[in-house]
């Protein structure tokens, strides 16, 4: 993955986290402009209003989003996946939250949980 010309990377952030990943995303802009990026609905929709960002839409997580990303995964579509948890939260889909992380960690995909595990992976792209 080190130094991937052009790295296909998923973005979801449950409610509580969404302004910080569009702040995060904001303050990485011109690095991700260089890949192309993929959201579940409402988080690819903010960060797209926040940066000005080009962001390909999926459905909301809820409505199946996460497991849209997952599938992504499991066909070597998706080389990273940043995806702000809310511990402390309970959410509705929280099936489908563990089925994408599990698949991240089944198919060695570089998975940030926090800004600043998402700050080293980026780094390392
Ligand atoms: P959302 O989905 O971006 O559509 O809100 C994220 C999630 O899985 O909660």
């Amino acid at each position: 993955m080190r130094g991937m010309a052009m790295a296909r990377i998923g973005l979801v952030a449950h409610d509580d986290k969404k302004d910080d990943l569009c702040r995060w995303a904001e303050a990485h802009r011109d690095k991700l402009a260089q890949h192309e990026l993929w959201g579940t609905g409402t988080t690819g929709s903010r960060i797209m209003a926040a940066t000005g960002l080009s962001v390909h839409l999926l459905k909301s997580g809820p409505l199946g989003g996460d497991q849209q990303l997952g599938a992504m995964i499991c066909e070597g579509r998706l080389d990273v996946l940043i995806f702000f948890i809310d511990p402390l939260s309970a959410q509705p889909h929280d099936v489908d939250v563990k089925a994408l992380t599990r698949l991240a960690t089944l198919y060695d995909v570089p998975c940030a949980n926090n800004k600043s595990t998402a700050d080293a992976v980026l780094a390392y792209l």
